[in-house]
C-alpha cells in the first residue's frame, strides 16, 4: 500500500463481526424444511445449470433421509471443491436460477446452503471417500494450485497417476486463498479444503516454483507425460489515464490479497472516500469489504449502464445494503492529486450513439476521493513464458486457446480455469480441471495400448 489513509476506525470487535460468515451453516430444522421443498425433478434443470453437473436432486434426497455423509460423497465425486463452491458459487445465476421453484410466486430451493451442510457433515471416521487406482507410473505436472489445478490433480491421482503441482505462491488454493471475499470463506476454509484434496495421495506440491522464472514449459514437457496449466490470471488491467501512478490508486485484487492474509484486519488502511472502478465480482467485493472495514463513502463507477454489470443482481443488492453508491455511464478521464496522493477523480459521461456504440461525451463529473480501486479485469501475466522456446497460442481474449478436450496448441499441454476463456468462476475452474484430467488419462491409456 503506497500511502496511509486516515479514517474513522471501527473498533476491532466490530470489524471481526463484520467479517463473519455471510451465510452460516443451516440448522437441522432449516435443512429439513429446505430439503422438503425439492421436487426431485426428472431431468432436473438445476443439474444442467451446474458446470460440474452435481446430481442435485439425489444429494438433496440423501440429506432429507438423514444421509448427509452420502450426500457429501455424491457432491465431492462430481466436484472435489464442492465445499468452497457451496460457499462462493453465485447460485442465483446457476443452479438456483434454473430451479423450477424459482418463480415470481415462489423461491428456488436453497441448493448452495444444502450443499454446504452436506459437505460439512462428511464423516471422517468413515474413511476418505476416494481410493486411488493402481499406480500407472505416469508423471503429470500441474502448474498452479488454484481450483483448476487442484481439481485436475485430484482426478489424475484417483486414476493412479503421480502428480507434481508447481505453485508460485507460498500457499495453495489460488484465489480461494488470496482473492475471494473473506466473509465467504471463513476459518481458513481454503487450506482445510486443500488438505482434504491431498489426502487422496500421489500429489506433491512444490511451493515458490514459478513457471517462467524457475523452469520452462519445455523442461516440464521433457520430464513429464503431460502438463496442465492452471495459472489463472496473474496480472490486472490498467486504466491508462493520467494520475494512475499517484499514491492511493490501488489494484483491487492486490489489496484483497493483503486483506486475506493480514493477521489483524484493524491494521489495514481504509479510505474515507473510496472510488471503485468496475462492475464485476471483484468491484463488488472490494466495495463491500471496504465498507465492512469502516470506510466512509464508497462509490462504484461503471462506464456502461446497470443492465450491463458483470455482478449479479444478488451481489448488487449486497453492495447496496452495505451503503455502496453506484454511478453509471461514466468513463475514467484522469485522477487528480499531489505529493500526498490522490484527492479526486474525473470522468466523462458516456452515451450509446445511433450505431449502438458506447461513446464518451464532453460532460465531465468529478468525485472527491482519497483511495481509488481498479477492478476492471485481469489478464495473463506477460512474463511467465518469456524465456520459453515454445509458447501455447492465445485466443482473441489473450488467454490460452484450447480445443474441446482442453488441449493447447502444444501437444500434451492442457489448460483450464481462468487462464482460458470462460465465466471466471471457481466451479468452472473445477470443471475444466476435471475434464482436462479425464482427457489426459484417456490419452495416456491409449498410448499404453499401442
Ligand atoms: C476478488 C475476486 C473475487 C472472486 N469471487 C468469486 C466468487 O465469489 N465466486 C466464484 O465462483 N469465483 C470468484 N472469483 C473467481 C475465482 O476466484 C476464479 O475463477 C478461480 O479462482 C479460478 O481458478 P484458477 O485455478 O483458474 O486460478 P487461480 O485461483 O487464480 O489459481 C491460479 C494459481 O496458479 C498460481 N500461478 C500463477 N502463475 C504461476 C506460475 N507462473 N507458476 C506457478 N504457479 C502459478 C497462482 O499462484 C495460483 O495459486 C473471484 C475472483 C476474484 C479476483
Ligand atoms: S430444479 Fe429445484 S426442485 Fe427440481 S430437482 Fe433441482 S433443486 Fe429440486
Amino acid at each position: 500500500m503506497k500511502h496511509t489513509i486516515q479514517s474513522n476506525r471501527l473498533a476491532d470487535i466490530e470489524i471481526i463481526e463484520n467479517f463473519t460468515d455471510i451465510a452460516p451453516l443451516l440448522t437441522e430444522k432449516q435443512v429439513l424444511v429446505a430439503s422438503e421443498r425439492c421436487l426431485f425433478c426428472y431431468d432436473a434443470p438445476c443439474i444442467n445449470a451446474c458446470p460440474t453437473a452435481i446430481d442435485i436432486p439425489l444429494f438433496i434426497r440423501k440429506i432429507n433421509t438423514g444421509n448427509a455423509h452420502g450426500a457429501a460423497k455424491e457432491i465431492l465425486s462430481a466436484n472435489i471443491l464442492g465445499g468452497s463452491c457451496a460457499r462462493v458459487c453465485p447460485t442465483e445465476t446457476l443452479c438456483e436460477d434454473a430451479c423450477v421453484r424459482n418463480t415470481h410466486e415462489d423461491a428456488p430451493v436453497s441448493i448452495g446452503r444444502l450443499q454446504r451442510y452436506a459437505v460439512e457433515h462428511l464423516d471422517p471416521a468413515r474413511g476418505y471417500p476416494f481410493t486411488r487406482a493402481e499406480e500407472t507410473g505416469k508423471k503429470i505436472a500441474v502448474v498452479g494450485a488454484g481450483p483448476a489445478g487442484l481439481a485436475c490433480a485430484h482426478r489424475l491421482a484417483r486414476e493412479g497417476h503421480q502428480v507434481t503441482i508447481f505453485e508460485a505462491a507460498t500457499k495453495p488454493g489460488g484465489l480461494n486463498e488470496y482473492g475471494i471475499a473473506e466473509y465467504k470463506l471463513v476459518n481458513d476454509y481454503a487450506q482445510q479444503e486443500v488438505e482434504f484434496v491431498l489426502q487422496i495421495g500421489g500429489i506433491e506440491i512444490q511451493y515458490e516454483k514459478a513457471l517462467g522464472r524457475d523452469f520452462t514449459l519445455k523442461q516440464l514437457r521433457d520430464t513429464h507425460d503431460a502438463v496442465f496449466l492452471g495459472i489463472g490470471m496473474g496480472d490486472s488491467n490498467g486504466l491508462n489515464i493520467p494520475g494512475e501512478d499517484l499514491a492511493g490508486v490501488e489494484d483491487a485484487v492486490d489489496y484483497i490479497s493483503v486483506l486475506r492474509q493480514i493477521d489483524s484486519l484493524a491494521e489495514l488502511p481504509v479510505g474515507q472516500n473510496i472510488v471503485v472502478i468496475g462492475a464485476g465480482m471483484t468491484a463488488i467485493d472490494i466495495a463491500v469489504q471496504s465498507k465492512k472495514l469502516g470506510a466512509g463513502e464508497v462509490t462504484m463507477v461503471y462506464r456502461r449502464d446497470q443492465r450491463a454489470m458483470g455482478a449479479s443482481v444478488h451481489e448488487q443488492e449486497l453492495a447496496q445494503t452495505h451503503g455502496v453508491h453506484f454511478v453509471f455511464n461514466a468513463q475514467p478521464k484522469q485522477i487528480l492529486g499531489d505529493e500526498n496522493g490522490v484527492n479526486a477523480m474525473q470522468f466523462n459521461r458516456t452515451v450509446v450513439n445511433e450505431q449502438g456504440k458506447l461513446v464518451a461525451t464532453d460532460e465531465v463529473i468529478q468525485l472527491p476521493c482519497d483511495l481509488v480501486f481498479k477492478a476492471i479485469g485481469q489478464k495473463l501475466h506477460p512474463d511467465f513464458l518469456a524465456q520459453d522456446s515454445e509458447r501455447p497460442a492465445l485466443c482473441k481474449s489473450g488467454r490460452f486457446a484450447v480445443d474441446a478436450t482442453f488441449q493447447t496448441s502444444i501437444p500434451k499441454v492442457y489448460a483450464g480455469g481462468d487462464c482460458i476463456k470462460g465465466k471466471d468462476l471457481v466451479v468452472e475452474a473445477v470443471d475444466h480441471g476435471n475434464k482436462a484430467a479425464l482427457t489426459i488419462h484417456q490419452v495416456l491409456q491409449q498410448e499404453e495400448k499401442y
